[in-house]
C-alpha cells in the first residue's frame, strides 16, 4: 500500500479536519529573508534568568522522576496561594488543581471530562485556533456565536442564549481573548453568568492573558455569582512569566471537574515535566516583579500600535488585554489572506490574517506587538508603505488604470 493509501483508514475525525490557516504564511515568513514576524503569539523576552536557574539546580539535585499525576504539591499550594491573592478566590491544592502540559493539554481535558458525544459547545468568534478542533476531537459540536467590532468584540448574553439548546453543555470564554485584545466588563460577565446558570451551563473559562490586562484590574468569570463551581479555570505560564518553551498551565476547578481531568491526565500524560514545574515554582515564587516589568512593556509597545495603525488609517479597536492588535483592513480592498500574503511577499512583514480565527475575523488582521519597539517601528514604517500602495491602486483601478 502506498504512504497515502493509509489515509482511508484514518479516524474520519482526524481525516474532516482542517489544518490550522496560520500554517501556511509561517511557512512562507520561515522562507522569507528579513522577515520581521508580528505573527507570532508568545513573548520576546527569554524566561527570566532565577527562573532558568531554579530547573538547572533542580536537575542538578537530581530531580529527574515522574511527579505526582496532578503536579508537585509546593507547585500546587503555591499556585492556590496565587490565585487567592490575585483573583481572590479559594482552591484545594490537593483535589481542585490539575498540573498540565501548558493550557493546551488543560483545554483538552476539560472538553474530553465534560462533553459526551453530541454535546453542544458555544465558542465566540473570532476565537484561538484550536478551540473548534479540540472540541470536535472530543466529541463534541462546535457552535459558534460572532461578534465584530461594532460591540468591542465582546459576546453579548442575548446572542448565546438564541443558540442555546437542549443539546447545550459548555460555554468557552477567552478574555483577554486571542485574536482581538478585547476584555469584557464585569456588568457583561454578570449577564453571561446569568445565562449559564439559568441553562446549567459548564464554563471552560481560558483566562491565559489574564495578567496582560492594561486597563484596570482582570475580572474573572469563576469570581462571578454563583460561577465557581460550574468553572473550569485555564491559567498558565507561557504568556505572563515568558515561559511558552517550558509547556506548564494549569486548571482550577470543583473537584468532581479536577478529578476527572486527572483521571485522563493520568493515562494520557501522567505528568508535567518536572524540571518545568520546579521552573514555575520560582516563577510564582520570585518572578512577579519581572513580570509586572514585562506587562508594562507590553502596555507601552500597545499605545505605539493603536497609534500606528491610526496613522495608517486603519480602524483599531484598542486592545484592553492580551499582546494582539486587530485591525480592520477592508479600506485596503484586500482579503485577510491577500492582505497577508502581499504583505510578506513586498514587505517582509508577517501578521495572521483574521479568519484564521473565525469567518467573522474576515476583513482584518492579528498582529502580534510581542515584539521590539524597533522591530514594531520598522514594520509599522514598512506596513504603512504597503496599505499607501494598495490605496494608490485602488484609486487606479477605479479610474480603469488597472
Ligand atoms: N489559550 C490561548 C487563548 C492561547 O492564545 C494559547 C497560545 O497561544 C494557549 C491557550 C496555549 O497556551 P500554552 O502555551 O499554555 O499551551
Amino acid at each position: 500500500m502506498s504512504a497515502s493509501g493509509w489515509t482511508a483508514k484514518l479516524n474520519p475525525t482526524v481525516r474532516a479536519l482542517k489544518p490550522s490557516g496560520i500554517r501556511r504564511f509561517f511557512d512562507l515568513a520561515a522562507e522569507t529573508k528579513g522577515i520581521i514576524s508580528l505573527g507570532v503569539g508568545e513573548p520576546d523576552f527569554v524566561t527570566p534568568w532565577h527562573v532558568r536557574e531554579a530547573s538547572i539546580f533542580a536537575l542538578e539535585q537530581g530531580y529527574t522522576n515522574y511527579t505526582p499525576n496532578s503536579g508537585i504539591p509546593e507547585l500546587r499550594r503555591e499556585i492556590a496561594r496565587y490565585t487567592a491573592e490575585f483573583l481572590g478566590l479559594e482552591y484545594k491544592p490537593e483535589s481542585e488543581i490539575l498540573v498540565s502540559v501548558g493550557v493546551s493539554e488543560a483545554l483538552d481535558l476539560a472538553l474530553r471530562a465534560v462533553v459526551a458525544p453530541g454535546d453542544e459547545v458555544l465558542i465566540p468568534e473570532p476565537c484561538y485556533v484550536s478551540y473548534l478542533p479540540c472540541t470536535v476531537l472530543a466529541g463534541g459540536v462546535p457552535v459558534t456565536v460572532s461578534t465584530g467590532i461594532e460591540q468591542g468584540f465582546r459576546v453579548r448574553a442575548a446572542d448565546l442564549e438564541r443558540v442555546i439548546t437542549p443539546r447545550t453543555k459548555v460555554l468557552l470564554l477567552c478574555y483577554p481573548n486571542n485574536p482581538t485584545g478585547a476584555v469584557m466588563p464585569r456588568e457583561e460577565l454578570r449577564a453571561i453568568a446569568e445565562v449559564c446558570a439559568a441553562h446549567d451551563l459548564i464554563v471552560i473559562a481560558d483566562e491565559i492573558y489574564a495578567q496582560l490586562t492594561y486597563e484596570g484590574e482582570h475580572t474573572c468569570f469563576a469570581a462571578q455569582p454563583g460561577m465557581r463551581d460550574r468553572t473550569i479555570l485555564l491559567q498558565g505560564f507561557s504568556k505572563a512569566f515568558a515561559m511558552t518553551g517550558w509547556r506548564i498551565g494549569y486548571a482550577l476547578g470543583n473537584a468532581d471537574f479536577i478529578g476527572a481531568m486527572t483521571k485522563i491526565h493520568q493515562y494520557t500524560m501522567l505528568c508535567a515535566p518536572v524540571i518545568a514545574q520546579m521552573a514555575a515554582l520560582e516563577a510564582l515564587r520570585n518572578g512577579r516583579e519581572e513580570m509586572r516589568r514585562m506587562v508594562r512593556a507590553f502596555s507601552y509597545r500597545r499605545r505605539l500600535v493603536v497609534k500606528a495603525f491610526a496613522d495608517m488609517g486603519l480602524p483599531c479597536f484598542a486592545p484592553g488585554g492580551a499582546f494582539y492588535a486587530f485591525p480592520d483592513i477592508r479600506s485596503t480592498g484586500l482579503s485577510s489572506e491577500e492582505f497577508t500574503e502581499r504583505l510578506i511577499r513586498e514587505e517582509k512583514v508577517a501578521v495572521v490574517p483574521g479568519n484564521a480565527f473565525g469567518d467573522c475575523g474576515e476583513g482584518f488582521i492579528r498582529c502580534s506587538y510581542a515584539a521590539s519597539v524597533e522591530e514594531l517601528n520598522e514594520a509599522f514604517k514598512r506596513m504603512r508603505r504597503f496599505v499607501e500602495r494598495c490605496r494608490v491602486e485602488n484609486k487606479n483601478k477605479a479610474r480603469g488604470f488597472a
